[in-house]
C-alpha cells in the first residue's frame, strides 16, 4: 500500500457550519461536513481532485446517470479515539470493491491516491466533524456518476468522482424482525449483486415497502430459482449461529463481499470459533429452530454494525429467537468491533487508517 501524499488543491470553507449540528442528537444523513472532494475523470484519465466547501451540483438534465443509473457508491466510517484522533476503518477494502463495482458497471477505476489520500486529507481537514461521544462516527460516503451530456445508451466517458461525510448518530439498535422474501429477487447469476451500484437500492425500495407495511422491519432476500437459499438481509449480510457453529452465505455474484462482514469471521476465527461460508437453506433454518440450535441471527453492514434478528417469519412459521441480552457471540462481536475501531484495542490486522 503506497503511502504517497496527493498534493491536492483545497478551497477551505469562510466559516464552518459545524454549529448547526447538535452533538448529543445526531440524525443520520441529514447534516453534511463543511468540505467535500470532486475528481472528473475524462480522455482516459483522473484530473487531480479538489476538495472545496460542500455545495449542490450544477448538471444538464441530459447526464448520463439521471437515466440509466450507471453510479455507485461506498460506504465507510472514521471513529475518533480516546485523543481525538480520527482512524479510518479499512478504507483500502472499500477502495478496492469500489473497484470492482466500476469494472462491473463499465466505469473507470479509482486510483488509490484519490480515493484513500482524498479521504484522508477531506477527513483531516473535517476532523472537528468526527463526532466523540460513544457510538458516533463519521460516516463517509464516496460515489462515482457518469456524467456524459447524452441520452443516448451507451458507457459514459466522463465521470465524476466525489466524497462527502456526514456526523452519524449512535445507531437505534433495537433488533429487527425479518420477512423471508420469496417474491422478489435481490440478486441472481451474472447480475450486479455484488457491486454498490445505485440500482441494486433502487429495485429493493418496493419489495422492502411491502413488508414494513406488514410490519417488519427488512427482508432476507433468496435465490432466484428455488428461493430456498438465503443471501442477505435488506442491505447487509446475514449470520446464524447453529450449534456452536456460526454460518453466513458464501461469497458469489450474488453477495456484497461486507468488510464488515470480513471483519466478523477474522474476529471470530481469531478466537477460535469455527466460521462456515456456504449455502444455507431456509429449510435448514427451520429445522434448527425447531431442534434448539438456532442459538443467534444478525445482520452486519457499516452503517448498523451488528444488527441482532429477534424473530424471522417464512409463510406462516415465525420463527422467534432465544432473548438477545443472552447472546454470546453478537454481543461480544459487537464490543470487540467497536474497541477496534475505536482505538482502544491493539489493532493487530492494521485496520485502522490515521488520517
Ligand atoms: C454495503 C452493503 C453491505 C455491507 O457492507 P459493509 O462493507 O460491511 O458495510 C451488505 N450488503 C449490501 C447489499 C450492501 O450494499
Amino acid at each position: 500500500m503506497g503511502s504517497t501524499t496527493l498534493d491536492i488543491s483545497i478551497k477551505k470553507i469562510d466559516k464552518s457550519r459545524i454549529e448547526e449540528i447538535d452533538a448529543l442528537n445526531i440524525n443520520f444523513g441529514k447534516h453534511y461536513s463543511d468540505h467535500m472532494l470532486i475528481a472528473y475523470y475524462e480522455n482516459g484519465h483522473w484530473n487531480p481532485p479538489e476538495i472545496m466547501p460542500f455545495h449542490n451540483l450544477y448538471l444538464s438534465p441530459a447526464t448520463t446517470f439521471f437515466h440509466y443509473g450507471q453510479a455507485i457508491f461506498e460506504g465507510v466510517k472514521a471513529y475518533k479515539d480516546a485523543n481525538g484522533n480520527p482512524l479510518i476503518f479499512r478504507p483500502y477494502d472499500n477502495w478496492k470493491r469500489m473497484n470492482r463495482s466500476a469494472l462491473r458497471m463499465a466505469m473507470p477505476e479509482i486510483p488509490e491516491d484519490i480515493f484513500i489520500d482524498g479521504m484522508r486529507q477531506l477527513v483531516n481537514l473535517d476532523k472537528n466533524w468526527v463526532p466523540t461521544a460513544d457510538d458516533t462516527s463519521l460516516y463517509i460516503r464516496p460515489f462515482m456518476l457518469a456524467i456524459d451530456e447524452f441520452i443516448g445508451v451507451r458507457p459514459a466517458e466522463k465521470f465524476m468522482f466525489i466524497i462527502i461525510t456526514s456526523p452519524a448518530g449512535p445507531y437505534y439498535n433495537h433488533p429487527v424482525s425479518i420477512y423471508v422474501q420469496d417474491k422478489y429477487v435481490r440478486a441472481f447469476p451474472g447480475g450486479i449483486g455484488f457491486t454498490k451500484a445505485a440500482g441494486n437500492y433502487g429495485m429493493s425500495m418496493y419489495p422492502t415497502q411491502e413488508i414494513k407495511k406488514m410490519g417488519y422491519d427488512q427482508i432476507l432476500w433468496t435465490d432466484g430459482f428455488e428461493h430456498k437459499y438465503v443471501q442477505e438481509i435488506g442491505t447487509m449480510n446475514v449470520f446464524f449461529v447453529i450449534g456452536d457453529k456460526v454460518v453466513t452465505p458464501n461469497i458469489t455474484d450474488m453477495i456484497l463481499e461486507g468488510v464488515t462482514r470480513d471483519s466478523v469471521i477474522t474476529l471470530l476465527k481469531d478466537k477460535g470459533i469455527t466460521v462456515e461460508e456456504r449455502l444455507i437453506s431456509i429449510d435448514e433454518l427451520e429445522a434448527a429452530h425447531k431442534s434448539g440450535e438456532l442459538k443467534e441471527a444478525f445482520g452486519t453492514g457499516t452503517a448498523a454494525s451488528i444488527a441482532p434478528i429477534y424473530a424471522l417469519t417464512y409463510h406462516d412459521d415465525k420463527m422467534l429467537l432465544p432473548p438477545v441480552e443472552n447472546w454470546e457471540i453478537a454481543n461480544w462481536l459487537k464490543k470487540e468491533l467497536a474497541d477496534v475501531r475505536y482505538g482502544r484495542k491493539e489493532d493487530i490486522h492494521g485496520w485502522t487508517l490515521k488520517v
